[in-house]
């Protein structure tokens, strides 16, 4: 099924001029770019990204990142979208990471591994309308 989810390209990798990198990635692994915009995340917006995780000991951490550089929001669509993006995103620690994905190629740690990608269709609908609207996103 053509699905639609959400991705960033984390403050890690735009500070390494990294966009197109990732991008191609992306690309080679049939998801297509229909929407893009390159941002300055506030406080405000990624603590409400990443509200699940505020118990979590690294949330202080996690909002201070996202916030250190501009990161580049996206819509990503294919067949199976979610879990393909997943699957190319590799694992969350760069070390247990899959070789050819984004945070085996690209990412530094943990914390800084170079991508978000949303992890049900649910939540990539929920992720998308902070950032899109329905306008934004040209198939
Ligand atoms: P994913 O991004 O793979 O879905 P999680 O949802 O578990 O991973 O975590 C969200 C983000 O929080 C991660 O991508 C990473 O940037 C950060 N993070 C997760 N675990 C840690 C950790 N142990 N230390 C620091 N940052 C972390
Ligand atoms: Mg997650």
């Amino acid at each position: 099924m053509t699905e639609r989810t959400f991705s960033i390209i984390k403050p890690d990798a735009t500070r390494r001029n990294l966009t197109g990198k990732v991008n191609t990635v992306i690309e080679d692994a049939g998801l297509r770019i229909v929407a893009q915009r390159r941002i300055r995340m506030s406080r405000a917006q990624a603590e409400k990204f990443y509200e699940v995780h505020k118990e979590r000991p690294f949330f202080g951490e996690l909002v201070e990142f996202m916030m250190s550089a501009p990161v580049v929001v996206q819509v990503l669509e294919g067949e199976n979208a979610v879990a393909r993006y997943r699957e190319v995103m590799g694992a969350t620690n760069p070390a247990q990471a899959a070789e050819g994905t984004i945070r085996k190629l690209y990412a530094e740690s943990v914390g800084e591994n170079s991508v978000h990608g949303s992890d049900s269709l649910e939540n990539a609908k929920l992720e998308m309308v902070q950032f899109f609207t329905e306008a934004d996103i040209v198939g």
